[in-house]
């Protein structure tokens, strides 16, 4: 049986792992989760990545990555080295390496820690389809294993750690062909390297599994924890080094990691991380920082906390992203759930102001107005007291002059519905807060009034996470009186991605698995733009690659336009919902041989309006082609002032100059009909 992939689902409880030293800066163990970046200069250029090292570490950066793609730029990390002891910069180094065994023998005596990729280390990829027989298989392994063994003796002996960095798009065509483009492959890719340091007794190992599909990188980084855990099942185990690639720039590429490494972290995975964006690196380190500091307050507060380790049916499958099945319910005519997109809701914080302001439904209409490409499909408004019932109907109405013509629902405590209280017309559904002081009388009564205005309810469970299912229980027996159909859940509680695991769990495991889920979440007010998009990436995001959620309520402090702008983007980089042009671009490193982050801003501004189109923009022909994912086209640079073209995984235009190949891209994606 397949061990499990964290310590407890319910809660985050960091994973046990062995401490690996690269130089002074200890990975793993009880050490803080470490920040690193990569440069993106010519490693040739000894000035100027010990310049950007040296601002990298300025901005906090722990462990400084330099990319070696030849023997010579191998031997230049001596150099690099050497000036930046001169400069009092004492940062780990890491060799970055791919297809050139012989420039890491060489980096392995100028820095702290090499990082090979398992599906080029040995192997060249040429994209080929056969079988392999067991003895075929056997012997390639044995061959890879020979190229690989020279590394682990010298890192052996120099005291340097070695990453086995998987990246998605770079399988080799042997793993490629028994376990397919997949988190199996990635982790069977990784392990087989892991056996030859075994071997050698040597230990200094840290994995990371990077994908640019959030789903996929989740994936693969949890089951290698279940895999390592089947090894040495109870012991410490590798310290994981966790990144999305190719995530892009700005908010999408910041969203897209805080998701990706967010996730992985609230399950207690991660000892180091490093956020690649198309930008200048140094840009990468206080997002990455962010992410830890929002990920360590989660931790420090469970931390005192008993393991929670219920006996409840597993929420999701943690290997694939299944969306949680669900029966369609109805919102007016706005169906949620089922076979349906997640639907997105924005929640009117300050009800009074929208209530009682003659021209709130105009202002809302213009903002609403102002989000590009996407709609607000459903509102809520909060209704404070049986008085609020005629000023919310008159909303309703002065929304439907304005040609607001979504559906609005309405929240109550369930405290209002004690006595005898009316519904405002118009209204689409009834969300109910539910605590621990509930009596069961307003319970009941909710479910009475619902079931007589034949409208949509939702229960929102607001309590502690240990509270939450006695109030599923009181919640459900209160149904089993009062049949309902049209019925959703949602959960408010400290700890967003465990109570919605939870009560995804909890309907499971009550028989109410079918019934959809709204993932609520409320903006908080904060002066840090990105720390608040990072929280809420992360809250909403991890639950959505678990599969679970039907639709998203955002609420809070925030412009109704900035709220919705990011619960699109949250479902976009969810891979829920696309409703943007979709870019993949790497980071740029020491390979790249133009300016990628302003090439990227030129793409992008010519096809932002492409909606669904998915574009690659990747700095080297050596590993653009097999990182570029499952992009629709690629944009790849081929040599000094050239670029390549792809459709799909054909090169379409070769070598072209790289001032035409924007021009170029455009008609070919033109000539596709996209
Ligand atoms: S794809 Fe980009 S980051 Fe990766 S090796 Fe090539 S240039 Fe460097």
């Amino acid at each position: 049986m397949k061990k499990n992939f964290c310590v407890d689902p319910w809660m985050s409880r960091r994973r046990s792992t062995r401490v690996v030293n690269i130089g002074h800066i200890g990975v793993g163990g009880d050490h803080p989760i470490r920040v690193q970046s990569m440069t993106n200069t010519d490693t040739m250029d000894t000035r100027s990545t010990v310049d950007q090292i040296e601002r990298l570490a300025a901005a906090g950066c722990e462990i400084a990555r330099v990319t070696a793609p030849s023997i010579r730029d191998a031997e230049n990390l001596r150099n690099i080295r050497t000036m930046l002891r001169d400069r009092g910069v004492d940062i780990p180094l890491v060799a970055d390496i791919h297809f050139t065994p012989n420039a890491a023998l060489i980096a392995a005596e100028h820095v702290e820690k090499v990082r090979i990729n398992p599906g080029n280390y040995a192997d060249k990829k040429k994209f080929e389809v056969r079988e392999y027989s067991q003895q075929e298989y056997a012997d390639e392994l044995g061959r890879v294993a020979d190229r690989f063994r020279p590394l682990v003796a010298r890192c052996k002996q120099n005291g340097v750690a070695i990453r086995i960095g998987t990246n998605h798009g770079s399988l080799s065509d042997r793993v490629m062909n028994r376990y397919g483009d997949s988190p199996t492959g990635m982790v069977e890719s990784a392990l087989e390297f892991l056996d030859v340091c075994e071997e050698e007794a040597y230990f200094d190992v840290i994995f990371s599994m990077k994908a640019s599909n959030t789903h996929v990188a989740i994936q693969a980084y949890r089951l290698l924890a279940a895999r390592l855990e089947e090894r040495t099942e109870g012991e410490p185990s590798y310290p994981f080094h966790l990144g999305v690639t190719e995530a892009g720039d700005s908010e999408d590429g910041r969203i897209k990691s805080a998701i990706g490494i967010g996730s992985l972290l609230e399950d207690g995975i991660g000892d180091t991380i490093r956020v690649s964006l198309t930008e200048d690196p140094v840009r990468e380190i206080p997002v990455a920082e962010k992410i830890v500091q929002r990920s360590l307050e989660r931790w420090a507060r469970d931390a005192g906390r008993d393991l929670l380790l219920m006996d409840l049916p597993a929420f999701v499958n943690p290997y694939a992203h299944v969306r949680r099945k669900s029966r369609r319910i109805e919102l007016a005519d706005l169906g949620v759930g089922g076979g349906d997109p997640v639907r997105v809701e924005l929640e009117l914080s300050d009800s009074a102001s929208w209530i009682e302001s003659n021209d709130s439904a105009g202002l809302l209409a213009k903002s609403l107005a102002k989000v590009e490409g996407v709609e607000c499909e459903s509102l809520l408004i909060r209704m404070e007291g049986e008085a609020a019932a005629s000023g919310i109907a008159s909303f309703r109405a002065a929304l439907d002059r304005v040609g607001v013509q979504i559906p609005l629902s309405v929240r109550v405590d369930a405290v209002l519905l004690g006595g005898d209280v009316a519904l405002p017309s118009g209204c689409a559904r009834l969300v109910v807060d539910v605590g621990p002081a509930q009596s069961q009388i307003s319970i009941d009564k909710a479910c009475r009034i619902v079931s007589d205005s034949a409208i949509a309810l939702e229960w929102c469970f607001r309590a502690e996470l240990t509270e939450i299912p006695a109030l599923v229980d009181r919640v459900l027996e209160a149904m089993a009186e009062n049949p309902l159909s049209d019925v959703a859940f949602s959960v408010e509680s400290d700890g967003a991605v465990h109570a919605a695991r939870l009560l995804a769990a909890l309907l499971e495991a009550r028989g109410m698995g079918e019934y959809p889920i709204v993932l609520r979440h409320g903006f908080p007010d904060s002066e840090d733009a990105e720390l608040r998009m990072i929280g809420s990436s992360i809250d909403l995001g991890a639950p959505l690659c678990d599969g679970i959620g039907d639709m998203i309520s955002v609420g809070g402090v925030g412009r109704p336009e900035e709220l919705l702008d990011v619960a699109y983007r949250i479902l976009q980089g969810a891979r829920l919902r696309t409703t943007r042009t979709e870019y993949i671009s790497c980071p740029s490193c020491g390979r790249t041989l133009f300016d990628l982050e302003e090439t990227t801003a030129r793409i992008k501004f010519a096809t932002s309006h492409l909606k669904g189109v998915k574009i690659a923009i990747m700095g080297c022909i050596v590993n653009g082609p097999g990182e570029m994912a499952d992009a629709d086209f690629g944009y790849v640079g081929s040599g000094p002032g050239r670029v390549t073209l792809y459709a799909g995984k054909d090169v379409v235009a070769r070598n072209i100059a790289e001032d035409e190949a924007p021009e170029r891209l455009l008609a070919l994606i033109g000539e596709s009909g996209r």
